[in-house]
């Protein structure tokens, strides 16, 4: 983002504005984080502003400051069209293409508010005006940070903005310590911290406060867990099945493709997910070092992200999928045996 382009959004904020702040379907910490973080800022500004996620998200960040101000676009439709269409602004963040929102895109297409994209993923879409993208951040969180800075504004970071971006930092990097973590992060968690976000609280609040079934679940997913070890990949399935024998509520199984990856020697795991309703599987990826998991879920699973953490879909059966991908495999043997 150009000096001349901070300095006209400075302008467009000087005066009240409706604003409308969207992160991508199936919203995760760093979504609402940074969606939350900057509605905080914006109020403080007297902006009548608005998020509006494409669908709910997951019970261990119900408890997000600003959390109850949130619309659902699946369950309040008409509301939020006309919200949208009547705004004056629609920042779009964590995602770089608006089909990321599910039935949003229609609408977000038809706008005639300004759009300012906030995001790390690679390859962003050009539908905005302003674009902020930079993959090599950890997180969107720690870029509306930086937005905040540039603006001028770091001394209006209070507890409140603080807690959702410590919030969406700390789940992206998997608790600070994906490669994308740097000194920096750690800098601005430390300013977070003294502005008002209770870490310990915070960790506590999403990572300890599991169901029963979300356990069982995730011992359900372990016993499934492949390991292909001659090219240093796993693999896990969970059938709808298997979900629904565990109650399964969304957010249940985040985090689990981490386990296939944290065997010894693996660089590539993945996470196939059945999913009646929408008659898709959902795949997850996550990769150490240089293998690319955003180039692989491109190619063969119709989805993206980054390096070492992407997602895609395929509307084969689960085991046809599964299938599909170990078949797929042996083309990367380079890489990832390298
Ligand atoms: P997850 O596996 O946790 O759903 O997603 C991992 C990363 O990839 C996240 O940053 C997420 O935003 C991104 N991602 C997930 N699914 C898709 C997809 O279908 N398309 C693209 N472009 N990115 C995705
Ligand atoms: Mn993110």
């Amino acid at each position: 983002m150009t000096k001349r382009e901070i300095s006209e959004i400075k302008t467009l904020l000087k005066s009240p504005k409706k604003v409308v702040i969207v992160p991508h379907k199936n919203p995760d910490g760093d979504a609402m984080g940074s969606t939350l973080g900057l509605y905080h800022y914006l109020k403080m500004f007297n902006h009548n502003a608005i998020v509006i996620a494409p669908n709910d998200y997951p019970e261990f960040l119900k408890w997000l400051p600003g959390d109850e101000s949130v619309l659902k676009y699946d369950s309040d439709k008409t509301k939020a069209d006309q919200l949208i269409l009547s705004s004056d602004i629609i920042f779009t963040l964590d995602f770089n293409a608006l089909n990321r929102t599910g039935d949003m895109e229609g609408v977000l297409t038809n706008t005639e508010a300004i759009k300012i994209l906030i995001d790390h993923h690679q390859q962003p879409d050009s539908y905005a005006k302003y674009i902020y993208s930079d993959v090599s951040m950890c997180s969107t969180c720690q870029m509306i940070y930086h937005f905040i800075d540039m603006l001028g504004d770091i001394k209006a970071i209070n507890a409140n903005i603080s807690t959702c971006l410590y919030t969406g930092i700390m789940t992206d990097t998997g608790s600070f310590r994906f490669r994308s973590t740097t000194s920096t992060t750690h800098r601005v968690i430390a300013n977070l911290i003294d502005n008002g976000a209770n870490n310990a609280q915070i960790h506590n609040n999403v990572y300890d406060t599991n169901s029963y079934n979300k356990l069982q679940l995730l011992g359900c997913g372990l016993n499934n867990l492949k390991l292909i070890s001659n090219l240093n990949t796993a693999h896990i399935t969970l059938s709808q099945k298997e979900l629904n024998t565990h109650d399964y509520k969304k957010g249940d199984t985040e985090g689990i493709v981490n386990y296939a990856l944290s065997l010894k020697g693996v660089k590539f795991a993945v996470i196939f997910i059945e999913n009646q309703s929408e008659g898709i599987i959902k795949i997850s990826l996550r990769s150490k070092g240089n293998f690319d998991v955003n180039r692989f879920a491109r190619e063969h699973f119709n989805g993206g992200g980054h390096i070492n953490a992407a997602g895609g879909r395929s509307e084969l059966s689960l085991e046809k999928t599964v299938e599909k991908f170990i078949s797929i495999l042996p083309t990367y043997t380079n890489d990832l045996k390298s």
